[in-house]
């Protein structure tokens, strides 16, 4: 299996765990482009939320803005509504569950739905190589679009698509990305162990290039069928 850009729908369950930095939201988006899934990124919901002004926003914003978690109340009440509106389309959540009190009412949602999850895919990085990649990202405030400093002209401060501004994410300063790193590892630690004890677990490594991961990805997940 190669990781060319061909649609094989597939209506897959799955999420997608990884530290910051692993890549895991460009990794989800070609997944879910590949399988015809439904990409549910509870971070970047959240973004919208604080950007939109609404109450979930003002409240997330407190706890995104210097690295902690959301509380896992406002985040399952997210996902299930979204959920919800997916009705039996395959769907691949990203950077949820990142809790055991989430994974476990993913898992209570999901059942009640007579739905099962296929697999948590996760993607393994060090703390030190996280540090070098969201050091170096930069994102158009305009379409969003991220990018590697390495990828732009030296001192770019506009996007090459489409005009808009280039910024550096408030969360993406060396010593949020620290804090981000240890809560990340502290809290993914028991749901990972949970989806292993399920069977359900398949660990790759982070490392290399985007298309590297992708195909790592792939195997894993097509060995399983
Ligand atoms: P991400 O884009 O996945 O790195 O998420 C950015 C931020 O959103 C995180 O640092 C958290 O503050 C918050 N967030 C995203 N997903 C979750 C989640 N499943 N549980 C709690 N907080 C989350």
């Amino acid at each position: 299996m190669n990781t060319s850009n061909t649609t094989e729908i597939h209506p897959y369950r799955l999420v997608l765990l990884g530290p910051p930095g692993s890549g895991k939201s460009s990794q989800a988006a070609q997944l879910a482009a590949r399988f015809g899934l439904a990409h549910l990124s509870t971070g970047q919901i959240l973004r919208e939320e604080v950007a939109r002004g609404t109450p979930v926003g003002l409240e997330a914003q407190r706890y995104m803005a210097d690295g902690q978690l959301v509380p896992s109340e406002l985040v399952n009440r997210i996902v299930g509504e979204a959920l919800q509106r997916l009705e039996r389309r395959g769907f691949l959540l990203d950077g949820y569950p990142r809790a055991l009190d989430q994974a476990e009412a993913l898992d209570k949602m999901l059942t009640e739905a007579a739905l099962m999850l296929d697999a948590a895919l996760y993607i393994e990085l060090s703390e030190a190589m996280a540090q070098a990649r969201l050091g170096a990202r930069r994102v158009c405030l305009s379409c969003k679009t991220v990018y590697q400093a390495s990828d732009l002209a030296a001192g770019a401060i506009r996007c090459p698509k489409c005009g808009g501004m280039l910024a550096q994410r408030s969360d993406d300063r060396p010593e949020v990305i620290h804090k981000r790193f240890e809560v990340y590892r502290e809290r993914i630690t028991p749901v990972l162990n949970y989806y292993r004890r399920r069977n359900q677990l398949v660990s790759v490594g982070g490392e290399g290039g985007i298309y590297a991961v992708q195909q790592r990805l792939l195997d894993a997940l097509l060995s399983r069928r």
